[in-house]
């Protein structure tokens, strides 16, 4: 099994993984995520423990690459602090956009995410990877202080 193949299978598996797919009970932030190319429509759903991410899911319906993005971020990001989730949020979108190198520091901070990477390839699809992304930042950006 060649490597693009690889990460076709892990994206697939990821797209269908429903553990982040959920209602949280008290959440702390609700923000909508909409790709209308593609017809993506994501809640994010966040519960914070002071600037912690305590929990964190998603509702709505997306494509498989918007799915799979979402349920990878939010494994990646619960129990992060706030401003190293922004972080994280800047390093992923740049990954998509090509702007930063993929290099072994990008790797370990973005962990399985970086199986997205292959989307920078496919500019249609470009969008439908950073949206959840987008929304988190949107989060932060309108909830912290920098
Ligand atoms: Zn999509």
């Amino acid at each position: 099994m060649d490597l693009k193949s690889l990460y076709t299978d892990m994206l697939l598996q990821e797209s269908n993984n429903k553990a982040n797919i959920r209602e949280l009970s008290s959440p702390t932030f609700l923000e909508l995520g909409h790709n209308p190319s593609c017809g993506d429509e994501i809640t994010l759903q966040i519960e914070m423990n002071g600037k912690t991410i305590k929990d964190a899911s998603f509702t709505g319906e997306g494509c498989a690459i918007s799915r799979a993005s979402t349920s990878m971020m939010i494994d990646l990001i619960k129990g992060k602090d706030i401003y190293e989730a922004k972080e994280l949020t800047e390093k992923f979108i740049g990954m998509i956009k090509k702007e930063v190198e993929v290099d072994d520091d990008l790797i370990e901070a973005l962990g399985d995410t970086v199986v997205l990477e292959n989307v920078s390839n496919m500019p249609a699809r470009v969008k439908c990877a950073v949206l959840a992304w987008h929304t988190l930042a949107n989060i932060i950006d309108k909830n912290f202080e920098k």
